[in-house]
């Protein structure tokens, strides 16, 4: 089970691409976690088309992370590649997992372009989010904390299984961190984690980490007021054992000035490319 980085750099990163991360998984489905506007083109780059693409995962809608959304829906829906019918011809769909408050965000970003389906009743607008992606819905929803969505929503689908799990980003809008189960024993609570886009919670990274193989976090080096990304002077001061199991992603571009003492404190750094093995948490390629 394996995480392929496209893009791994922040929302106004013009080095490192935004964010956009395949899963490989033991049955060779792929899958993508969040689709920024640079996804479309990063795929294309590293030899996929959205044809090979089982699924979408998304933690947030920001355009860094769902602007590529629209292409891999109207590709799927209307072009035939191979054996592989268009979703219009009554092929299959791409799958997507987001918490359900996240959908509705979503659906919200992708209707002026999607909702110009003809029913052939009148209705020129008939077009959901259904029509062009198979929704998974959750197994299992923990009841609402700090926001008036659940706390976390629990997802299957054949062999992924992940927790998208709220976490504080922008204040009063649903974000999610991600959970991969990464043993294939129901009884393993080990997990691969990943960010989204988030405040530190070292709490929770602290309390997790004895169950995590990897934890990937986006970072920032500049604080201010009403922060909303991981402050690396907070990540810095976690423990070493959660530190070593780190890497941080969605990064700006001024990472080399800060290369330093990111990697005296211990983490690694993504870089678009990488490939990293979520079950022993190394990085592979
Ligand atoms: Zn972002
Ligand atoms: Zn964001």
């Amino acid at each position: 089970m394996t995480l392929r980085l496209f893009g791994a750099g922040g929302a106004f990163s013009r080095r490192y691409g935004t964010t956009c991360s395949m899963v490989t998984l033991r049955s060779g489905q792929r899958w993508l976690i969040d689709c920024g506007r640079q996804a479309p083109d990063q795929l294309h780059a590293a030899g996929f088309v959205w044809h090979d693409i089982t699924g979408q995962v998304v933690t947030h809608v920001h355009g860094d992370h769902v602007y590529g959304m629209e292409d891999f829906a109207f590709i799927r829906y209307f072009e035939s590649r191979g054996a592989d019918l268009a979703c219009s011809l009554g092929g299959a769909m791409p799958r997507l997992i987001a918490h359900s408050a996240v959908r509705a965000e979503i659906w919200e970003t992708l209707a002026p372009s999607l909702r110009y389906l003809n029913d052939g009743r009148g209705n020129l607008q008939a077009g959901t989010l259904g029509h062009f992606f198979d929704i998974v819905e959750p197994v299992h929803v923990e009841p609402a904390r700090h926001n008036p969505w659940h706390h976390a929503e629990h997802f299957a689908s054949d062999d992924l299984a992940l927790v998208a799990r709220e976490t504080l980003h922008v204040p009063g809008k649903p974000s999610c961190s991600l959970e991969f189960r990464i043993d294939t024993d129901p009884a393993s609570e080990r997990i691969a984690w990943w960010s989204g886009d988030c405040t530190v919670d070292a709490e929770m990274l602290k309390e997790l980490e004895p169950r995590t193989s990897v934890y990937f976090h986006d970072c920032t080096f500049v604080d201010y007021p009403g922060q909303v990304h991981g402050y690396f002077d907070k990540l810095e001061a976690l423990p070493e054992r959660v530190r070593h199991k780190m890497v941080l992603m969605h990064h700006e571009d001024n990472l080399d000035q800060n290369r330093v003492r990111v990697e005296a404190a211990g983490f690694r750094v993504a870089m678009p490319g990488q490939v990293y093995d979520l079950v022993s948490g190394q990085r592979l390629s």
